[in-house]
């Protein structure tokens, strides 16, 4: 539902910098198991995910490719995973039973040992029933579309719930055993204020939630916002971005630690298995549409219905895991890049070089420095991809 990756466009990078003796990651470490489940009951006007209309006949031909891919995986890969992710789309609609089949087949061939599962869903649903049966197959974990807790926003978004069933699918879940909770929220859109903001702060913090993920709104090309972007009251970059930093304030004093660009969590409540993505360390994604990191190669599926059921080959999308990458993606994280997973990975700390690049941007409030690494602060990731950029390429 909201996984992006990057506040603003990412830039392009420029080529051959920064050579680093890179290792890949492994070592029979437990890998993380994505799975793309891409139905939803109807096509957000701003989401630019791959999703289709869900029909029961899809769900179940779905269903049975995807434990089918599961077990044959598994005996190619021959690791077990311990964070299990269904994201979409809506996976809730799949139901308690299909989900239950496919947490069972992974289980069966990634052994999910006190693993983190996490299930996306949409508060619209009545799923009581559903909350029930999948917390007592161990899935543990509940990321909740929320997005705004004022109706009008929510109305404006093209949403098909109200703060109300919202508060009710919150309870339900917490009624069937879910103590790990995460609500999505989204910035800067149409008629948000910083009082409104301000309200679905603290709307998830009452509601009880452990994690919040909180993403500016971009008009992605191909999307129904992006046909009519000229009519639309967006905030500009300016006001964007104050609401971007009042959201980190205001999340802080409400209980959630920013640990990433986009993601706060009360102590202890940090998504494991996104930090696998941010860590740079391996996951497999099964599905249309999700991608995977393996063996130091990082590859994806054809955002195809059609071609995931014929089970046609992911598509190579070249090597991962070098120390730009790494860089990159722990630059997203308010840890920030640090001797001791450079050391750990690489056998090497941060490079000094890139220590005093990062020196120059901390009277600007864009960076922390410390003897051991470095990190950017919340106006830092406002412009996260250009700093990155020029850090990482400084001569
Ligand atoms: S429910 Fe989520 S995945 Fe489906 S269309 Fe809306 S935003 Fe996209």
């Amino acid at each position: 539902m909201n996984r992006r990756l990057s506040l603003y466009a990412r830039p392009a990078v420029p080529p051959g910098a920064d050579p680093q003796p890179d290792k890949i990651p492994g070592g029979g470490k437990p890998i993380g198991l994505y799975l793309h489940v891409p139905f939803c009951d109807g096509k957000c006007p701003y989401c630019d995910f791959y999703s289709i209309r869900a029909t029961e006949e899809r769900m179940e031909e779905y269903t049975n490719r995807m434990v089918e891919q599961l077990g044959y995986a598994a005996k190619r890969i021959k690791r077990p995973a311990d964070t299990l992710y269904f994201g979409g789309g809506t996976p809730s609609l799949l139901g308690e039973k299909r989900i239950i089949r496919i947490v069972e087949a992974a289980r069966q061939g990634f052994g999910l040992e006190h693993a983190e599962i996490t299930v996306e869903a949409n508060p619209g649903e009545e799923l009581s029933g559903l909350f029930r049966e999948i917390r007592a197959a161990g899935v543990n974990r509940l990321s909740l579309g929320l997005q705004s807790a004022e109706d009008g926003e929510l109305r404006l978004l093209g949403r098909r719930h109200t703060a109300q069933q919202a508060a009710r699918c919150i309870g339900a879940a917490q009624k069937a055993g879910f103590e790990n909770l995460s609500l999505d929220l989204m910035l800067a859109i149409q008629g948000q204020t910083e009082k409104s903001l301000r309200r679905s702060v603290e709307f998830c913090a009452r509601a009880g939630a452990q994690h919040v993920s909180a993403y500016l709104l971009q008009v992605e090309p191909g999307t129904a916002y992006y046909k009519r972007k000229e009519t639309l009251d967006l905030p500009d970059e300016e006001k964007a971005a104050a609401l971007y930093l009042l959201a980190c304030k205001e999340l802080e004093e409400n209980g959630f630690f920013q640990y990433e660009i986009s993601n706060f969590a009360r102590t202890g409540f940090e998504s494991r298995h996104n930090l696998k993505y941010w860590h740079d360390e391996e996951y497999l994604g099964l599905g249309p549409a999700a991608h995977s990191f393996l063996n130091g190669k990082r590859f994806s599926w054809g955002k195809s219905i059609g071609a995931f059921q014929r089970g046609d080959p992911p598509v190579p999308e070249g090597d991962g895991g070098g120390f730009e990458e790494f860089a990159m993606l722990a630059l997203r994280l308010t840890e920030g890049l640090t001797d001791a997973r450079c050391l750990e990975r690489f056998g090497q700390p941060v490079p000094r070089r890139l220590k005093d690049a990062a020196r120059l941007y901390e009277r600007g409030g864009l960076t922390v420095c410390g003897a051991d690494g470095f990190r950017f602060t919340p106006k830092g990731f406002l412009v996260s991809d250009c700093l990155t950029a020029e850090i990482l390429y400084a001569r």
